[in-house]
């Protein structure tokens, strides 16, 4: 909650409140006109964050309906933030580092060649999504997803440290910046489109905990329904049956068969009730960018796969303190093996260069986005991705 309690007296203060921190975790505040307006506050007031409150404090917390007036209040402000970092890495030693990268860019079917490690600067691309997950019940989470713009990198392990690192940067160095992108930098135009890609196979895998616990309450009424019709529907036969055995009325056999399609028809349609209340629904928000401009230690490297060769660096991040992850070009998922296609050398998933399933040729599905170029089989399995 002391974030919290920054976090509101910074903004506060940014706009023109004069705010003072009170015991037990609290704020006193005198709000100019439109912060009162904005954020439905008397000109002078008292709020709380902890267990206990101050006197005649009033309570704010992440769940309440403060992280509404306060977006209310800042509206596009603070969307988007440029920061630039000064601070050097200590790399690790040439040696050290060559170890690194051979631990973690691993290629199955091609070698590389490490090129020149040197001192560089990268520009990472942190974007926070705001994900709402329903079906029976509703799950709201946070993700990040964070990009070195300029090999297309996945640096998600840098995500928290370099915004807490920023939180503790002395801000009278000025480090964050409101300011146009720089030339280099992905253009604007295609971040949906690229974050998109990006973000489809996290959204599962941050959600897997609510899903698993969805599909075990699913699984439990599908069981119930299940158990309970195959009780009717024994019992409608077995009924059936010695009717017929002693010789029962045409209209009363005909009765109880009428009555087994029904039980089926009733299953069935309540099958598909519960398929449809545990249908899940996700909806993801953009929330924030941030541009971080920081030293990286580099290292130029060329894959090498049969006669053909392709450039690229990887680099080594100073607060995440590891390598970041090249995504598989295909699906974006980040492999810890790579494969390697022989026509443009895209560095992919092993199940994006696997056979296909109709003519069992091996095909690159970066090469060949939609089907197999051989026998044109469609790569439906895929359309989650697409
Ligand atoms: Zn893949
Ligand atoms: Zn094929
Ligand atoms: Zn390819």
């Amino acid at each position: 909650m002391r974030e919290l309690r920054e976090l509101l007296a910074r903004t506060l203060a940014a706009e023109g409140a004069l705010v003072e921190p009170i015991e037990p975790e609290g704020l006193e505040i005198v709000a100019p006109p439109h912060l009162q307006q904005a954020l439905a506050l008397p000109e002078w007031s008292r709020v709380g964050f902890g267990p206990e409150l101050p006197v005649q404090a009033t309570r704010v917390s992440f769940e309440s309906d403060w992280a509404e007036r306060l977006e209310r209040l800042l509206g596009e402000r603070g969307r988007l933030a440029h920061a630039i970092l000064q601070q050097h890495p200590y790399p690790p030693p040439r040696h050290e580092f060559e170890k690194i990268v051979q631990r973690d860019f691993v290629l199955q079917n091609a070698t590389f060649r490490l090129g020149q490690v040197e001192q560089a600067r990268a520009r990472y691309l942190l974007l926070v999504f705001h994900i709402t997950a329903s079906s029976d019940e509703r799950r709201e989470d946070l993700v990040y997803l964070c990009i070195n713009e300029s090999n297309g990198a996945l640096a998600d392990d840098l995500a928290r440290p370099l915004l807490s690192s920023l939180r503790s940067v002395d801000r009278s160095e000025g480090t964050l910046r409101n300011e146009a992108a720089p030339a280099s930098a992905w253009p604007a135009p295609q971040i949906p489109t690229l974050a998109a890609g990006l973000l489809m196979p996290k959204i599962p895998a941050q959600l897997s905990p609510f899903l698993a616990g969805m599909e075990r309450r699913m699984a439990r009424d599908l069981e119930r329904l299940h158990v309970y019709h195959s009780d009717l529907r024994a019992q409608v036969t077995e009924r059936l049956a010695e009717r017929s055995r002693k010789g029962g009325s045409v209209e009363a056999l005909e009765a109880d068969r009428m009555r087994l399609e029904t039980i089926e028809r009733e299953y069935h349609a309540k099958v598909g009730d519960l398929r449809r209340k545990y249908a899940m629904n996700v909806e993801v928000r953009f929330l924030q960018a941030l541009r971080a401009d920081m030293p990286v230690r580099r290292a130029d490297v060329t894959v090498l796969r049969r006669k053909g060769s392709r450039k690229t660096h990887l680099d080594w991040n100073p607060i995440a303190k590891r390598l970041d992850h090249l995504p598989c070009e295909s699906c974006c998922t980040s492999p810890r093996i790579y494969s390697v296609c022989d026509d443009r050398l895209h560095w992919l998933c092993p199940s994006c260069l696997s056979s296909c399933p109709s003519c069992g040729k091996e095909s690159c599905r970066a090469c060949n986005p939609a089907k197999c170029a051989k026998c044109s089989h469609n790569w439906s399995e895929r359309s989650w991705f697409q």
